[in-house]
């Protein structure tokens, strides 16, 4: 008995009894997880699995508990619509117990989804007769992969059947938590950091490992291959955890400075770059003989490889001088005719998948590249940003879809002052100061990087603006009871509790074209209760909750202290300036940014 429940096993007896553990242990422990509402005992309790997986279950579990099978830069999705699921739930049903059709099943699938709204729950009540499930977490895990990577002709069909066998084999409770992520829909209310906090709590009992964990991550942004290593080999292990092409690096961010001397007097001697306004672009190429291969990723890590038509063509290629190379870089669309740059909407048409080819050709990019962090097997994170940049000059040729991002040197606010207006002029979003002799610093940390975007002193206006995540919304009232939404409720990031906080409801400044995408947005990401991470005043109760998965620039007059909002701060005059799908709720601002800004 002990040898077959591996969730009885304690830590440091697990070489002892090394048994995987059951997808239905595994789902158990989801469970428990799903209605803690202590971060901490949270942290606890995901610390106690990791000390309990076994060695190769581990990879396949940090994908589960993300609801995924693999890491964000790989694209695997199961595009499952919850028809779809209803039609193989309704063909599961253990018909010993029911005498009813198919069609009666498919309705009564229908009408339990109706009034519980979460087709998890419906799959838990109606396979609860099932037998017990006794398939591994890797059996489950694999059978996933397999149903998602089913493709070409008929596959949909195929992919039925497969999820039909899955379900069958399941219990109540397995078939729970599988509907939920083959829908997308699994929120165990935490994030990645959450998960790099119990690792440090697996180790250690508590989180003080979380540092060195975040930036080890940060420079291989792959949990499962991560969590492996360090459960494994613990701290000593992090040292080996290098930057690999192909495996996206996080991106480095920018701090916020409000004036050019505190600038010149935190940095000193510094770079100074237009910061343009594209989309972040992190370029992988390895030449392997005569084949090139390139992987893209984006600001939030996830691969938009396909995206790009213009670098995979011998125009671009021709210009690296190097096998392999990571390059950082802006896309910007820009006007074949008159060469000029156009505006973000236009460059973030790319974004939508469709058409590549015909948006390629009516919006071309280019690529205004800024640094370079590995070249021929060599990692340069850790060199100084001078030499970085020479050694940009050396590779990249200009006069192809690379451009190299101009820039001055100075230590002189006033310099700095006049290029940063000058940038404002020709309607660049600002400019973006570099540290001289600075490491790469991937993330949001240290002084490398400071962004410049308002002009100094500005009145009536942040100096810059907020990416809040979308929480709920109100419906409508006089002329927006057409839209169906007539404000929306945003909060930001408090990274230390890994939750969120409002900081303003926003019913003003949408043209009809936002409000009527913001209530399709809206109705996609419509969840029953309140997520565990919200912490909402009960006077700001919205009457819709959505997940949280939307993320909006916000622009305000001025931040005030707030007695309602949870962030303690609130913002005076919020209006939506955009919708921001190159960023995931994990890169919304934080509280401590809102302080700072
Ligand atoms: P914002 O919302 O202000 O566009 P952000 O929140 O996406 O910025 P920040 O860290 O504030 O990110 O600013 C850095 C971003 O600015 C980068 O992610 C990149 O997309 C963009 N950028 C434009 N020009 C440059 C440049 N010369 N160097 C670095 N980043 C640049």
């Amino acid at each position: 008995m002990l040898l077959k429940t591996a969730s009885f096993v304690q830590y440091g007896e697990r070489l002892l009894y090394n048994v995987p553990m059951t997808f239905h242990d595994f789902c158990t422990r989801l469970s428990t997880i799903e209605k803690t509402s202590s971060r901490l005992e949270m942290t606890a309790l995901l610390a106690d699995l990791f000390n309990t997986l076994q060695r190769d279950d581990v990879e396949p579990a940090c994908w589960l508990l993300l609801g995924r099978l693999a890491p964000l830069y790989v694209n695997l999705e199961f595009n499952f619509a919850e028809k779809m699921v209803m039609r193989v739930l309704a063909e599961c049903v253990d018909t010993a117990s029911t005498k009813a059709d198919n069609k009666e099943r498919l309705s009564s699938v229908l009408s339990l989804f109706k009034s519980c709204g979460d087709l998890g729950d419906v799959a838990e009540h109606l396979l609860h007769t099932h037998a017990e499930d006794t398939r591994s977490i890797l059996e489950v895990f694999n059978a996933l992969l397999a149903l998602a990577k089913e493709g070409g002709v008929g596959s949909q069909e195929r992919k039925l059947q497969h999820m039909a066998e899955i379900l069958r084999k399941s219990s109540g409770l397995t078939a729970k938590y599988t509907v939920r992520i083959l829908l997308g829909t699994l929120r165990l209310g935490f994030s990645q950091m959450t998960l790099l906090d119990a690792l440090s709590w697996a180790k250690t009992g508590d989180k003080s490992l979380r540092k060195p964990l975040e930036l080890a991550y940060q420079m291989k942004a792959d949990i499962g291959k991560f969590a492996r290593v360090f459960l494994a080999e613990g701290e000593k292990g992090l040292d080996s955890f290098d930057i690999e092409l192909g495996i996206p690096i996080a991106p480095a961010l920018c701090q916020r400075l409000h004036t050019a001397d505190e600038m010149i007097e935190k940095m000193g001697k510094v770079y100074v770059e237009p910061k343009y306004d594209g989309t972040r672009v992190s370029i992988h190429i390895q030449k392997s003989g005569k084949e090139w291969h390139i992987r893209t990723f984006t600001r939030n890590l996830e691969e938009s490889s396909g995206m790009f038509p213009e670098l995979a063509t011998d125009r671009a290629l021709d210009a690296i001088d190097a096998d392999e190379i990571i390059l950082d870089s802006e896309a910007v669309g820009y006007d074949p005719e008159t060469d000029k740059l156009l505006p973000f909407q236009q460059t973030i048409q790319r974004k939508r998948k469709h058409d590549i080819e015909e948006t390629a050709a009516r919006v071309p990019l280019r690529f205004f590249v800024f640094d370079i962090l590995y070249k021929n097997g060599k990692n340069l994170l850790h060199i100084p940003l001078y030499e970085r940049k020479e050694i940009l000059e050396q590779t990249i040729k200009r006069g192809s879809v690379f451009v190299l991002a101009p820039y001055i040197i100075t230590d002189s606010p006033k310099e700095l002052r006049e290029f940063h207006a000058k940038q404002l002029s020709t309607g660049l979003e600002g400019a973006v100061i570099k540290q001289y002799a600075s490491e790469y610093q991937p993330g949001r940390r240290g002084w490398s990087w400071v962004k410049f975007k308002e002009e100094e002193g500005a009145v009536g206006k942040l100096s810059d603006t907020l990416d809040c995540i979308v929480m709920g919304y109100y419906k409508g009232q006089g002329k927006r009871t057409g839209f169906g939404v007539g404000a929306f409720l945003v909060g930001v990031r408090d990274e230390k509790s890994d939750t969120i906080r409002t900081v303003a409801k926003i019913g003003t400044g949408l043209s009809d074209d936002q409000w009527k995408e913001l209530k399709t947005r809206a109705e996609k990401l419509a969840v029953k209760s309140q997520p565990k991470e919200y912490l909402v005043h009960e006077n700001l109760i919205p009457d819709v909750w959505m997940k949280p998965s939307l993320v909006v620039e916000v622009a305000a007059d001025e931040i005030t202290n707030s007695p309602t909002h949870s962030a303690e701060k609130a913002l005076r005059f919020p209006r939506l300036e955009r919708f921001r799908d190159d960023k995931t709720p994990d890169q919304a601002t934080t509280v401590k940014e809102l302080r700072a800004i």
